[in-house]
């Protein structure tokens, strides 16, 4: 098991993991309930990260990681749901988990 990406922002972090599970890659997340014990670990050991369970899934995951967020000059999408604003990168909206529209 390993630990393909990790961010602050768990935004990010549900976007990476939704991008992996639709691939197939068994993915899980740790510290993604972190947020209510923040105060008692720094803020570093809260980042939500994504793991996948299959270490031969390890270079494939990183690179449609990177694929994703080397999206991020392109347009920002409105989710046709809820009509919030989402970065290129995310697959779902970060909202209501809407896909993409196509
Ligand atoms: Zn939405």
């Amino acid at each position: 098991m390993r630990m393909v990406y990790t961010n602050e922002n768990r935004f990010l972090v549900a976007n990476a993991r939704n991008l992996l599970e639709l691939q197939g890659v068994e993915v899980i997340l740790k510290n993604e309930f972190a947020s209510s014990v923040i105060g008692e670990v720094s803020a570093f050991d809260a980042w939500v990260e994504v793991w996948v369970l299959n270490d031969d899934d390890y270079e494939k995951s990183c690179s449609l990681i990177e694929n994703s967020l080397s999206k991020e000059d392109d347009e920002e999408w409105r989710c046709s749901r809820c009509k919030e604003v989402n970065d290129a990168s995310f697959e779902l909206c970060w909202n209501c988990n809407e896909p993409v529209p196509v």
